[in-house]
Protein backbone atom coordinates (compact mmCIF):
# COMPACT_ATOMS: atom_id res chain seq x y z
CA UNK A 1 0.00 0.00 0.00
CA UNK A 2 3.11 2.47 0.65
CA UNK A 3 4.75 1.94 -2.34
CA UNK A 4 1.06 2.40 -4.35
CA UNK A 5 0.80 5.86 -2.17
CA UNK A 6 4.29 6.96 -3.07
CA UNK A 7 3.98 6.68 -6.65
CA UNK A 8 0.35 8.15 -6.82
CA UNK A 9 1.67 10.73 -5.30
CA UNK A 10 4.74 11.54 -7.22
CA UNK A 11 2.96 11.18 -10.16
CA UNK A 12 0.46 13.83 -9.10
CA UNK A 13 3.14 15.66 -7.58
CA UNK A 14 4.95 15.54 -11.27
CA UNK A 15 1.65 16.73 -13.05
CA UNK A 16 1.10 19.54 -10.60
CA UNK A 17 5.02 20.64 -12.11
CA UNK A 18 6.34 20.09 -8.20
CA UNK A 19 9.93 19.24 -7.48
CA UNK A 20 10.94 15.51 -6.78
CA UNK A 21 12.40 17.26 -3.32
CA UNK A 22 9.40 18.91 -2.58
CA UNK A 23 7.54 16.19 -3.00
CA UNK A 24 9.78 14.11 -1.11
CA UNK A 25 9.77 15.97 1.68
CA UNK A 26 6.26 16.04 1.65
CA UNK A 27 5.99 11.80 1.77
CA UNK A 28 8.67 12.24 4.79
CA UNK A 29 6.60 11.87 7.92
CA UNK A 30 7.38 14.00 11.08
CA UNK A 31 7.44 11.50 13.31
CA UNK A 32 7.07 7.72 14.14
CA UNK A 33 6.56 6.63 17.37
CA UNK A 34 7.11 2.68 18.02
CA UNK A 35 6.73 0.46 21.01
CA UNK A 36 5.97 -2.89 22.23
CA UNK A 37 2.63 -3.02 24.75
CA UNK A 38 2.90 -6.04 27.10
CA UNK A 39 -0.02 -7.07 28.86
CA UNK A 40 0.16 -7.76 32.74
CA UNK A 41 -0.85 -12.14 31.28
CA UNK A 42 2.15 -11.83 29.26
CA UNK A 43 0.75 -11.12 25.81
CA UNK A 44 3.11 -8.70 24.01
CA UNK A 45 2.16 -6.58 21.15
CA UNK A 46 3.91 -4.00 18.31
CA UNK A 47 2.37 -0.54 18.79
CA UNK A 48 2.72 2.37 16.39
CA UNK A 49 1.43 6.35 15.56
CA UNK A 50 2.93 7.68 12.38
CA UNK A 51 2.40 11.49 12.52
CA UNK A 52 2.91 12.38 9.35
CA UNK A 53 2.47 15.78 8.83
CA UNK A 54 0.32 18.81 10.68
CA UNK A 55 1.38 21.85 8.49
CA UNK A 56 -2.58 22.47 8.27
CA UNK A 57 -3.28 21.47 12.22
CA UNK A 58 -3.19 18.60 14.85
CA UNK A 59 -2.03 15.13 13.42
CA UNK A 60 -5.22 13.63 13.21
CA UNK A 61 -6.20 9.42 12.15
CA UNK A 62 -7.04 6.37 13.06
CA UNK A 63 -6.23 3.63 15.16
CA UNK A 64 -6.39 0.12 13.54
CA UNK A 65 -5.98 -3.13 15.68
CA UNK A 66 -5.50 -5.85 13.20
CA UNK A 67 -2.63 -8.80 12.67
CA UNK A 68 -1.44 -7.12 9.53
CA UNK A 69 -0.32 -3.79 11.28
CA UNK A 70 3.06 -3.25 10.30
CA UNK A 71 5.22 -0.05 10.02
CA UNK A 72 4.98 0.06 5.82
CA UNK A 73 0.86 -0.12 6.36
CA UNK A 74 0.70 2.52 9.26
CA UNK A 75 3.14 5.44 7.31
CA UNK A 76 0.68 4.78 4.07
CA UNK A 77 -2.39 5.15 6.12
CA UNK A 78 -0.73 8.21 7.82
CA UNK A 79 0.28 9.31 4.29
CA UNK A 80 -3.26 9.48 2.82
CA UNK A 81 -4.86 10.73 6.29
CA UNK A 82 -2.67 14.42 5.46
CA UNK A 83 -4.06 14.03 1.55
CA UNK A 84 -7.30 13.60 3.04
CA UNK A 85 -7.96 16.60 5.72
CA UNK A 86 -6.35 18.60 3.25
CA UNK A 87 -8.25 17.59 -0.19
CA UNK A 88 -11.55 18.20 1.95
CA UNK A 89 -10.47 21.20 3.69
CA UNK A 90 -9.95 20.50 7.04
CA UNK A 91 -7.45 22.51 9.43
CA UNK A 92 -5.92 19.48 10.49
CA UNK A 93 -2.99 17.10 9.58
CA UNK A 94 -2.55 13.37 9.06
CA UNK A 95 -1.17 10.90 11.46
CA UNK A 96 -2.22 7.38 11.91
CA UNK A 97 -1.86 4.60 14.58
CA UNK A 98 -2.53 0.72 14.79
CA UNK A 99 -1.53 -2.28 16.99
CA UNK A 100 -0.48 -6.03 15.44
CA UNK A 101 -3.35 -7.84 17.40
CA UNK A 102 -6.41 -9.76 16.46
CA UNK A 103 -8.70 -8.36 18.94
CA UNK A 104 -11.19 -11.34 18.59
CA UNK A 105 -8.04 -13.62 20.60
CA UNK A 106 -8.40 -11.18 23.49
CA UNK A 107 -10.65 -10.96 26.46
CA UNK A 108 -12.45 -7.72 27.40
CA UNK A 109 -10.59 -7.20 30.23
CA UNK A 110 -7.28 -7.55 27.98
CA UNK A 111 -8.76 -4.90 25.58
CA UNK A 112 -9.26 -2.39 27.94
CA UNK A 113 -5.80 -3.04 29.02
CA UNK A 114 -4.14 -3.16 25.73
CA UNK A 115 -6.02 0.44 24.58
CA UNK A 116 -5.59 2.16 27.80
CA UNK A 117 -1.57 1.02 27.76
CA UNK A 118 -1.18 2.43 23.86
CA UNK A 119 -3.11 5.98 25.35
CA UNK A 120 -0.50 5.83 28.13
CA UNK A 121 2.69 5.61 26.54
CA UNK A 122 1.42 8.20 23.47
CA UNK A 123 -0.04 10.76 26.12
CA UNK A 124 3.24 13.39 26.08
CA UNK A 125 2.80 13.30 22.23
CA UNK A 126 -0.96 13.75 21.53
CA UNK A 127 -3.51 15.71 22.71
CA UNK A 128 -6.44 18.55 21.32
CA UNK A 129 -3.76 20.73 19.96
CA UNK A 130 -0.98 18.18 19.03
CA UNK A 131 -2.61 14.90 17.77
CA UNK A 132 -6.14 13.82 17.85
CA UNK A 133 -6.67 10.25 17.09
CA UNK A 134 -10.14 8.03 16.29
CA UNK A 135 -11.57 4.47 15.36
CA UNK A 136 -10.56 2.60 12.31
CA UNK A 137 -10.56 -0.60 11.76
CA UNK A 138 -11.48 -2.94 14.47
CA UNK A 139 -11.79 -0.40 17.18
CA UNK A 140 -14.82 1.53 17.82
CA UNK A 141 -16.38 4.00 20.38
CA UNK A 142 -15.92 1.93 23.79
CA UNK A 143 -12.01 1.50 22.68
CA UNK A 144 -11.65 5.48 22.35
CA UNK A 145 -13.60 6.14 25.61
CA UNK A 146 -11.13 3.74 27.51
CA UNK A 147 -8.27 5.73 26.14
CA UNK A 148 -10.04 9.18 26.57
CA UNK A 149 -10.06 8.29 30.20
CA UNK A 150 -6.53 7.10 30.55
CA UNK A 151 -5.59 10.33 28.77
CA UNK A 152 -7.55 12.52 30.96
CA UNK A 153 -6.45 10.75 34.12
CA UNK A 154 -3.09 11.35 32.72
CA UNK A 155 -3.25 14.79 31.81
CA UNK A 156 -5.74 16.40 33.63
CA UNK A 157 -7.38 17.31 29.85
CA UNK A 158 -11.00 17.31 30.64
CA UNK A 159 -12.21 18.80 27.02
CA UNK A 160 -12.37 15.35 25.90
CA UNK A 161 -11.41 17.37 22.52
CA UNK A 162 -8.21 14.71 22.85
CA UNK A 163 -9.68 11.88 20.81
CA UNK A 164 -12.85 11.62 18.50
CA UNK A 165 -14.94 8.41 17.68
CA UNK A 166 -16.40 8.54 20.96
CA UNK A 167 -19.43 7.34 22.48
CA UNK A 168 -22.29 9.59 22.27
CA UNK A 169 -22.22 9.90 26.29
CA UNK A 170 -18.69 10.60 26.47
CA UNK A 171 -18.52 13.82 24.07
CA UNK A 172 -19.16 11.74 21.21
CA UNK A 173 -21.11 13.48 18.39
CA UNK A 174 -24.33 12.38 16.88
CA UNK A 175 -23.68 11.31 13.15
CA UNK A 176 -20.30 9.60 14.06
CA UNK A 177 -20.64 6.45 13.38
CA UNK A 178 -22.81 6.35 10.07
CA UNK A 179 -20.27 9.48 8.81
CA UNK A 180 -17.75 7.74 7.10
CA UNK A 181 -20.38 5.45 5.21
CA UNK A 182 -22.89 8.50 4.37
CA UNK A 183 -19.75 10.41 2.81
CA UNK A 184 -19.74 7.59 0.39
CA UNK A 185 -23.55 7.78 -0.25
CA UNK A 186 -22.81 11.86 -0.59
CA UNK A 187 -19.72 10.89 -2.80
CA UNK A 188 -21.76 8.67 -5.14
CA UNK A 189 -24.29 10.98 -5.56
CA UNK A 190 -22.79 14.13 -6.52
CA UNK A 191 -20.17 12.23 -9.27
CA UNK A 192 -23.27 10.79 -10.49
CA UNK A 193 -24.77 14.24 -10.57
CA UNK A 194 -22.24 15.61 -12.21
CA UNK A 195 -21.83 13.04 -14.64
CA UNK A 196 -25.58 13.71 -16.31
CA UNK A 197 -26.56 10.15 -14.54
CA UNK A 198 -28.20 11.47 -11.49
CA UNK A 199 -31.52 9.52 -11.83
CA UNK A 200 -30.17 6.60 -12.87
CA UNK A 201 -31.21 3.21 -11.64
CA UNK A 202 -27.82 1.27 -10.26
CA UNK A 203 -27.21 -2.27 -8.64
CA UNK A 204 -24.54 -2.47 -6.08
CA UNK A 205 -22.06 -4.54 -4.45
CA UNK A 206 -21.02 -4.06 -1.22
CA UNK A 207 -17.88 -5.79 -0.55
CA UNK A 208 -17.25 -5.44 3.77
CA UNK A 209 -19.62 -4.86 6.17
CA UNK A 210 -18.31 -3.40 8.98
CA UNK A 211 -19.11 0.03 10.53
CA UNK A 212 -18.57 1.54 7.00
CA UNK A 213 -20.12 -1.17 4.95
CA UNK A 214 -23.37 -1.31 6.59
CA UNK A 215 -24.08 2.29 7.13
CA UNK A 216 -23.02 3.10 3.30
CA UNK A 217 -25.70 0.45 2.67
CA UNK A 218 -28.61 1.93 5.29
CA UNK A 219 -28.20 5.31 4.14
CA UNK A 220 -27.98 4.72 0.66
CA UNK A 221 -31.72 2.52 0.80
CA UNK A 222 -33.04 5.22 2.84
CA UNK A 223 -31.55 8.46 0.54
CA UNK A 224 -31.35 6.68 -2.86
CA UNK A 225 -33.76 4.35 -3.13
CA UNK A 226 -32.89 3.65 -6.75
CA UNK A 227 -29.95 2.40 -5.91
CA UNK A 228 -30.34 -1.36 -5.27
CA UNK A 229 -28.05 -3.59 -3.25
CA UNK A 230 -28.00 -7.21 -4.98
CA UNK A 231 -24.35 -8.25 -3.22
CA UNK A 232 -23.02 -7.77 0.21
CA UNK A 233 -19.92 -9.91 2.03
CA UNK A 234 -18.20 -9.94 4.88
CA UNK A 235 -15.37 -12.33 6.06
CA UNK A 236 -17.74 -15.44 6.89
CA UNK A 237 -19.42 -15.61 3.11
CA UNK A 238 -21.05 -13.24 0.26
CA UNK A 239 -25.05 -12.85 0.04
CA UNK A 240 -26.75 -12.12 -3.43
CA UNK A 241 -30.07 -11.56 -4.34
CA UNK A 242 -31.24 -10.12 -7.44
CA UNK A 243 -34.26 -8.23 -6.36
CA UNK A 244 -32.18 -6.75 -3.21
CA UNK A 245 -30.59 -7.39 0.22
CA UNK A 246 -32.53 -6.22 3.17
CA UNK A 247 -29.77 -3.69 4.34
CA UNK A 248 -31.08 -2.71 7.63
CA UNK A 249 -31.63 -6.69 8.32
CA UNK A 250 -27.94 -7.02 7.49
CA UNK A 251 -26.78 -3.96 9.16
CA UNK A 252 -28.89 -5.36 12.21
CA UNK A 253 -27.19 -8.83 12.09
CA UNK A 254 -23.74 -7.58 11.96
CA UNK A 255 -24.29 -4.87 14.96
CA UNK A 256 -25.28 -8.30 17.23
CA UNK A 257 -22.06 -9.26 16.50
CA UNK A 258 -23.72 -11.67 14.16
CA UNK A 259 -21.94 -13.57 10.65
CA UNK A 260 -23.76 -13.66 7.33
CA UNK A 261 -23.25 -17.10 7.16
CA UNK A 262 -26.11 -17.02 9.63
CA UNK A 263 -28.10 -14.49 7.62
CA UNK A 264 -31.17 -16.73 5.65
CA UNK A 265 -34.26 -14.81 3.97
CA UNK A 266 -35.97 -15.79 0.36
CA UNK A 267 -34.11 -15.17 -2.57
CA UNK A 268 -30.75 -14.90 -1.02
CA UNK A 269 -27.70 -16.72 -1.91
CA UNK A 270 -24.23 -17.31 -0.15
CA UNK A 271 -21.62 -16.91 -2.21
CA UNK A 272 -17.52 -16.74 -1.68
CA UNK A 273 -16.90 -13.49 -0.20
CA UNK A 274 -13.84 -13.55 -2.75
CA UNK A 275 -16.34 -13.59 -5.73
CA UNK A 276 -18.01 -10.21 -4.46
CA UNK A 277 -15.48 -7.99 -6.06
CA UNK A 278 -16.07 -9.89 -9.31
CA UNK A 279 -19.99 -9.32 -9.30
CA UNK A 280 -22.15 -7.79 -12.14
CA UNK A 281 -22.89 -4.49 -10.71
CA UNK A 282 -23.21 -1.12 -11.69
CA UNK A 283 -21.13 -0.32 -8.58
CA UNK A 284 -18.95 -1.97 -6.09
CA UNK A 285 -17.84 -0.80 -3.51
CA UNK A 286 -14.88 -2.06 -1.81
CA UNK A 287 -15.24 -1.07 2.48
CA UNK A 288 -13.33 -3.77 3.69
CA UNK A 289 -8.71 -3.42 3.81
CA UNK A 290 -6.49 -2.48 1.67
CA UNK A 291 -5.19 -4.25 -1.56
CA UNK A 292 -8.38 -6.25 -2.12
CA UNK A 293 -7.74 -5.44 -5.78
CA UNK A 294 -4.48 -6.28 -7.13
CA UNK A 295 -3.04 -7.27 -10.56
CA UNK A 296 -3.83 -10.48 -9.36
CA UNK A 297 -8.04 -10.02 -9.51
CA UNK A 298 -7.96 -6.68 -11.53
CA UNK A 299 -9.44 -8.53 -14.62
CA UNK A 300 -12.60 -10.55 -12.06
CA UNK A 301 -14.25 -6.47 -12.00
CA UNK A 302 -17.28 -6.29 -13.94
CA UNK A 303 -18.52 -2.81 -12.38
CA UNK A 304 -18.25 0.28 -14.02
CA UNK A 305 -17.72 2.27 -10.69
CA UNK A 306 -15.63 1.63 -7.83
CA UNK A 307 -16.30 3.50 -4.40
CA UNK A 308 -13.20 3.22 -2.58
CA UNK A 309 -14.58 3.30 1.24
CA UNK A 310 -11.65 1.15 2.89
CA UNK A 311 -8.33 2.82 2.82
CA UNK A 312 -5.90 2.00 -0.16
CA UNK A 313 -8.23 -1.30 -1.45
CA UNK A 314 -6.59 -0.85 -5.06
CA UNK A 315 -2.78 -0.97 -5.61
CA UNK A 316 -1.97 0.85 -8.41
CA UNK A 317 -1.23 -1.84 -11.14
CA UNK A 318 -5.18 -2.43 -11.13
CA UNK A 319 -6.04 1.24 -10.91
CA UNK A 320 -3.87 1.76 -13.78
CA UNK A 321 -6.11 -1.64 -15.39
CA UNK A 322 -9.12 -0.31 -14.42
CA UNK A 323 -8.48 3.04 -15.67
CA UNK A 324 -7.71 1.83 -19.31
CA UNK A 325 -11.03 -0.09 -19.05
CA UNK A 326 -12.91 3.44 -18.63
CA UNK A 327 -13.84 2.08 -14.93
CA UNK A 328 -14.02 5.51 -12.34
CA UNK A 329 -12.63 4.93 -9.58
CA UNK A 330 -14.03 7.63 -6.57
CA UNK A 331 -10.94 7.72 -4.00
CA UNK A 332 -10.74 6.71 -1.13
CA UNK A 333 -9.38 10.60 0.15
CA UNK A 334 -12.64 11.65 -0.96
CA UNK A 335 -15.27 8.45 -0.92
CA UNK A 336 -14.50 7.79 2.59
CA UNK A 337 -13.67 11.77 4.34
CA UNK A 338 -17.03 11.41 5.78
CA UNK A 339 -15.44 10.17 8.98
CA UNK A 340 -12.79 12.24 9.45
CA UNK A 341 -14.84 15.03 8.62
CA UNK A 342 -17.58 14.26 11.41
CA UNK A 343 -14.25 13.73 13.63
CA UNK A 344 -13.59 17.14 12.92
CA UNK A 345 -17.12 18.66 14.07
CA UNK A 346 -16.62 16.59 16.77
CA UNK A 347 -13.79 18.02 17.92
CA UNK A 348 -14.89 21.54 17.41
CA UNK A 349 -18.23 20.39 19.58
CA UNK A 350 -16.01 19.88 22.22
CA UNK A 351 -13.95 23.02 22.44
CA UNK A 352 -17.14 24.76 22.11
CA UNK A 353 -18.20 22.76 24.77
CA UNK A 354 -21.40 22.61 22.44
CA UNK A 355 -23.74 19.38 21.57
CA UNK A 356 -25.18 20.00 17.78
CA UNK A 357 -28.15 18.38 16.60
CA UNK A 358 -28.02 15.42 14.13
CA UNK A 359 -29.37 17.26 11.07
CA UNK A 360 -26.61 20.47 11.65
CA UNK A 361 -23.95 17.51 11.53
CA UNK A 362 -25.43 16.03 8.45
CA UNK A 363 -25.53 18.87 6.81
CA UNK A 364 -21.94 20.74 7.87
CA UNK A 365 -20.96 17.24 6.37
CA UNK A 366 -21.69 18.06 3.15
CA UNK A 367 -20.61 21.69 3.65
CA UNK A 368 -16.97 20.27 3.60
CA UNK A 369 -17.59 17.18 1.17
CA UNK A 370 -19.30 18.47 -1.70
CA UNK A 371 -17.17 21.41 -2.88
CA UNK A 372 -13.85 18.65 -2.10
CA UNK A 373 -16.40 16.18 -5.10
CA UNK A 374 -16.76 19.08 -6.97
CA UNK A 375 -13.31 20.75 -7.24
CA UNK A 376 -11.93 16.51 -7.76
CA UNK A 377 -14.36 16.73 -10.49
CA UNK A 378 -12.97 19.68 -12.11
CA UNK A 379 -9.47 19.14 -12.13
CA UNK A 380 -9.43 15.59 -13.46
CA UNK A 381 -11.58 17.28 -16.60
CA UNK A 382 -9.01 20.29 -16.56
CA UNK A 383 -5.99 17.79 -15.70
CA UNK A 384 -7.45 15.20 -18.43
CA UNK A 385 -6.27 12.90 -15.19
CA UNK A 386 -8.53 10.20 -13.32
CA UNK A 387 -10.77 11.37 -10.17
CA UNK A 388 -7.83 9.42 -7.80
CA UNK A 389 -4.79 11.62 -9.43
CA UNK A 390 -7.09 15.04 -9.41
CA UNK A 391 -8.10 14.53 -5.68
CA UNK A 392 -4.02 13.86 -4.91
CA UNK A 393 -3.07 17.27 -6.58
CA UNK A 394 -5.73 18.83 -5.54
CA UNK A 395 -4.54 17.98 -1.70
CA UNK A 396 -0.87 18.01 -2.44
CA UNK A 397 -0.97 21.51 -4.14
CA UNK A 398 -2.40 22.72 -0.51
CA UNK A 399 0.22 21.25 1.44
CA UNK A 400 3.27 22.12 -0.80
CA UNK A 401 2.55 25.42 -0.64
CA UNK A 402 1.72 26.14 2.71
CA UNK A 403 3.96 27.50 5.47
CA UNK A 404 6.08 25.18 7.66
N1 LIG B 1 -10.19 6.11 10.43
C1 LIG B 1 -10.90 7.07 9.62
C2 LIG B 1 -10.15 7.35 8.34
O1 LIG B 1 -9.36 6.56 7.90
C3 LIG B 1 -11.25 8.31 10.41
C4 LIG B 1 -10.10 9.10 10.93
C5 LIG B 1 -10.50 10.21 11.88
O2 LIG B 1 -11.68 10.38 12.09
O3 LIG B 1 -9.60 10.86 12.39
O4 LIG B 1 -10.39 8.33 7.69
Amino acid sequence: MLNTATSLILRAGHQLGLDDAIINDFLEPNREHIFEIGLTGGKSFKAYRVQHNDNHGPYKGGIRFHPDVNLEEVRALATLMSLKTAAVGLPLGGGKGGISVDPRQLSPAELEELSRAYARHLSPHIGPHKDVPAPDVNTNPAIIDWMVDEFEQITGDTTKASFTGKSLGAGGSLGRDAATGRGGVITLAEYLRLSGQADRQLTVAVQGFGNVGSFFSTVAATDHPQWKLVAASDTSTGLTNPNGLDATALSELKASHGRFTDYHAAGVTQISPDDMIAQDVDVLVLAALGDTVTESNVSRVKAKIIVELANGPINEAASDQLAASDTVILPDIIANAGGVIVSYLEWVQNLADEHWTEQKVNSELERYLIPAIQAMYRTAKDEKASLKIAAFMNALAKLTTSAK
